[in-house]
């Protein structure tokens, strides 16, 4: 529930309307903005009967939101938030950020390799999974805690700040301490322990659409993270499954001006899983910038035919010190409109 205030509404209605919305055993939220000033109301499990709050003096009308989420709702919270994550800032305002890295991590040698491609040619983030969520158990699992430190050592050798992905809750202690940001992966999306537990920790969030995710189990996934008080939360589009197979995924591009409305977080989308074929992913990424994505997320490998994994959605080096080029140029071109 939203309780919009009167604009000449006084500090002392304000707080008496606080006052009867904790009575009611709920919690008040305050929403200040320059538009106008609500109270959000938290903590109901159900409709609340609001004739106890609708005649108070200074309100002006009460909202039901229906909508299961609420605190990453633009209802609740009008301004876009800005997400500084490792130092880099996702959101409006905020050129979009190119986050870059192969699948996984392989060795000392390929990551310091990938993490000098990726700051030579202008990214702001490295990634690599050190526990990759697998289709098979037959596959390359991941390095784990060896991954992990050698993800930090590459992203520190080169000034850039990491991100890798939790997939259990046993695992976050030790991730928190190497990486700048945690990557809640698409199979996780509604693990919704794992995502109280990634709320708590406070760290920033890379939260992906899982494969087959409506949009309001998306923004209600990011709810679950931010009702635990952390809103350094980046949601990410990496496609969902539909009929068609000639893509690994489909990548649904009007998720992003449609979050872009429905949510203050920002949105970044990721082209390399959402198509999982190399000469896709340069013109989806392009794509996703015109249509208001915050950031890109991409894999890239110093020797892609050699991947351990997901080597046939991963960019080679040149390809990807082309794109990288490309986007700067289309980034400048967009501020001119
Ligand atoms: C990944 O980014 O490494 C990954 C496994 O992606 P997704 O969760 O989107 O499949
Ligand atoms: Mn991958």
């Amino acid at each position: 529930m939203l309780i919009v205030m009167h604009h000449s509404a006084t500090d002392e209605q304000l707080k008496s309307v606080t006052a009867a919305v904790e009575a009611m055993g709920l919690i008040a939220e305050p929403i200040p903005g320059s538009l106008r000033t609500a109270i959000g109301v938290l903590g109901n499990q159900g409709y609340v009967d609001d004739t106890s709050i609708r005649e108070l003096p200074g309100v002006r009308e009460v909202i039901h939101v229906s909508k299961p989420y609420k605190l990453v709702s633009r209802d609740f919270h009008p301004v876009s938030s800005v997400v500084d994550a490792g130092g880099v800032k996702f959101g409006d305002g905020h050129p979009p950020v190119l986050i870059a890295g192969p699948c996984t991590v392989e060795s000392e040698e390929q990551m310091i390799a990938a993490a000098r491609l990726v700051k030579k040619n202008g990214a702001q983030m490295l990634r690599g999974g050190a526990f990759k969520p697998r289709t098979g158990p037959h596959t390359f699992q991941g390095l784990g805690v060896e991954g992990l430190k050698l993800l930090r050592q590459a992203g520190d050798a080169e000034g850039l700040p990491v991100i890798t992905e939790v997939m259990r809750i046993e695992q976050l202690e030790t991730i928190c301490r190497y990486a700048d940001v945690l990557q809640v992966g698409a199979r996780n999306m509604q693990n919704f322990d794992l995502l109280k537990e990634v709320g708590r920790s406070g760290h920033p969030v890379l939260l992906k659409r899982g494969m087959s995710s409506t949009i309001e189990e998306f923004l209600s996934a990011a709810e679950y993270i931010v009702a635990e008080g952390n809103s350094r939360v980046i949601l990410c589009e990496r496609g969902i499954r539909t009929f068609e197979q000639a893509t690994r995924n489909t990548l649904d591009l009007s998720i992003v001006p449609l979050v872009r409305e429905l949510s203050h977080l920002p949105i970044v989308v990721d082209p390399s899983h959402a198509t999982g074929r190399r000469n896709l992913v340069g013109p989806m990424a392009k794509a996703a910038i015109v249509v208001g994505a915050h950031g890109i997320m991409i894999e890239v490998h110093p020797d892609p035919d050699r991947a351990l994994c997901d080597g046939a959605q991963s960019l080679t080096p040149d390809g990807f010190g082309k794109l990288a080029v490309e986007l700067k140029r289309l980034q400048s071109f967009l501020e001119t409109l």
